[in-house]
């Protein structure tokens, strides 16, 4: 066994025994304990503090209350408008545990289901998981996926969007693969912006969910009653429509709009690159993709049309051969000549091409980029909200939409950050011993996302049964 494994070994086996004792006051003096042996500024991750995270910090009713989708286990039903309910809908959704053995092995563990929000907490506890993963909901129970007759096939699944910085390497000039810094994340916050635009505006869905994956992307959930219901098809039709950038990096031009205006799905990402918050200025600033000398000039040469692309050589081996230039300023250089040329008549189809190529970059260097394999079909499940990524301790936590730009991964609570605010006792003070750093997370999950979607599923359903009753006279939904 390697020192590593031979650590997580001696940790799972504490952790073990501390199981014997599950209830948080008994799991106090064991925060005192992880706290001590590491010190604030040491490993940010280790199973003893997860068990401790998840027996007192975890949001568990939240979670379940939102997997529910209105049909909540009896520990947790509050229902109360007459809705029916199935009672065995939160057993036919599949969860899946990635986690230690006592051998120090990663294991992952699918098809695991639950049937109240106690038995949910207490696989927690149990299985002490590194990831939770939220499967789809199937038309039988999961843990009788094998022994009844007739097939076993998933029915609703929330539509979910994946976005790694990896898929941005080619346009990163910050960091490389795993590292992030907050330049390079500003490609999340634009994306977070596009796909909050797209997805309202274009496809009408209100109930959205943006969480950061604990590292180096983001998830989207779409949770509308509407999107989960959805059939393949249509399912398979929204990512497919929002992927725009083709082909790879070694393609001349990955976004073509053949010189004509942009599709509508561009402009709405190009409105958003706009605000220089974020946008296009602030982007071209903090990558320097066409800065003096910088390889990506050559990739934006191909998508100019002939005339502006022998200009702005011109301007780049002649009027600035012995001077430095940034981005913004070879950017303004182009905006300067398109608009002195659009000022002839006959040079209209000139500058539409010209604006139509500008376009083509803008998008191909900063619209998101979808792992669309992840939002397709039913099959891809996706890690839920509030885990711990165990490579950097830090939990994956909402982000609001309207403060993307705000937001600063390397800032969120980390699981030994949490552990230590719990243990140190200033907050029970104060606050009571469930207040820490991750209550705004779960009071913004709590009160801007999962109380709309709980209302909006409601009146989603009262409209439906309100047409079917016009058509049978059945008044119950
Ligand atoms: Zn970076």
């Amino acid at each position: 066994m390697d020192e590593s494994a031979e650590s997580r070994k001696r940790t799972h086996d504490e952790a073990n025994a501390k199981q014997e004792k599950p209830n948080g006051a008994n799991l106090r003096p064991a925060a005192a304990a992880a706290a001590a042996a590491a010190p604030s500024g040491g490993k940010e991750f280790d199973l003893d503090l997860l068990r401790i995270y998840y027996a007192l910090l975890f949001p568990s009713e939240d979670i379940i209350k939102w997997l529910c989708c209105r049909h909540d286990p009896p520990d947790v039903r509050r229902v109360t408008t007459g809705e029916k309910i199935d009672p065995h809908f939160l057993a036919k959704r599949e969860f899946s545990f990635t986690k230690y053995t006592d051998s120090g092995d990663e294991i992952y563990i699918r098809w695991q289901c639950y049937r109240k929000l106690e038995s949910f907490r207490n696989a927690l506890k149990f299985h002490n998981p590194v990831k939770i993963d939220i499967g789809a909901i199937y038309n039988r129970e999961v843990d009788r996926k094998d022994s009844a007759t007739g097939s076993f096939e998933p029915q609703q699944k929330e539509l979910v969007f994946d976005i790694d910085m990896t898929d941005y390497d080619d346009v990163r000039s910050c960091c490389r693969e795993a590292n992030i810094c907050l330049k390079c994340w500003n490609f999340m916050t634009v994306a977070v912006k596009v796909l909050d635009r797209l997805l309202r505006d274009d496809f009408d869905f209100h109930n959205l969910l943006f969480v950061y994956s604990g590292r180096r992307g983001i998830h989207c959930w779409v949770c509308d009653e509407r999107a989960r219901t959805m059939p393949r098809e249509s399912r398979d039709a929204v990512p497919d429509y929002i992927s725009i950038i083709t082909g790879t990096d070694k393609m001349a031009k990955r976004v073509n709009f053949y010189k004509r205006d942009p599709p509508p799905i561009a402009k709405v990402a190009l409105q958003v690159l706009e605000d220089d918050r974020w946008g296009w200025r602030k982007l071209m600033q903090q990558q320097k993709w066409f800065d003096k000398g910088s390889t990506h000039i050559d990739k934006l040469l191909q998508y100019l049309p002939t005339e502006l692309h022998k200009e702005l050589q011109r301007w780049i081996t002649e009027d600035k051969k012995y001077s430095r230039f940034t981005s913004v300023e070879l950017w303004q250089f182009l905006r300067d000549t398109v608009d002195k040329w659009g000022k002839v008549p006959r040079n209209e189809a000139l500058k539409r091409q010209c604006l139509s190529a500008m376009s083509e970059v803008k998008v191909a260097y900063a619209f998101p980029r979808l792992d669309i394999n992840v939002s397709k079909g039913f099959n891809h499940l996706l890690k839920a909200p509030f885990c711990v990524h165990p490579k950097t301790g830090r939990v994956c936590v909402p982000i609001d939409p309207e403060k993307a730009h705000l937001f600063d991964p390397t800032a969120v609570p980390t699981l030994r950050s949490l552990v230590d605010e719990v243990d140190s006792g200033e907050s029970d003070a104060k606050m009571g011993p469930s207040k820490t750093s991750l209550d705004p997370y779960v009071d913004f999950f709590r009160t801007q996302f999962l109380s709309p979607l709980l209302k909006d599923t409601l009146e989603t359903r009262m409209k439906i049964a309100r047409k079917k009753s016009e058509l049978t006279g059945d008044l119950s939904y």
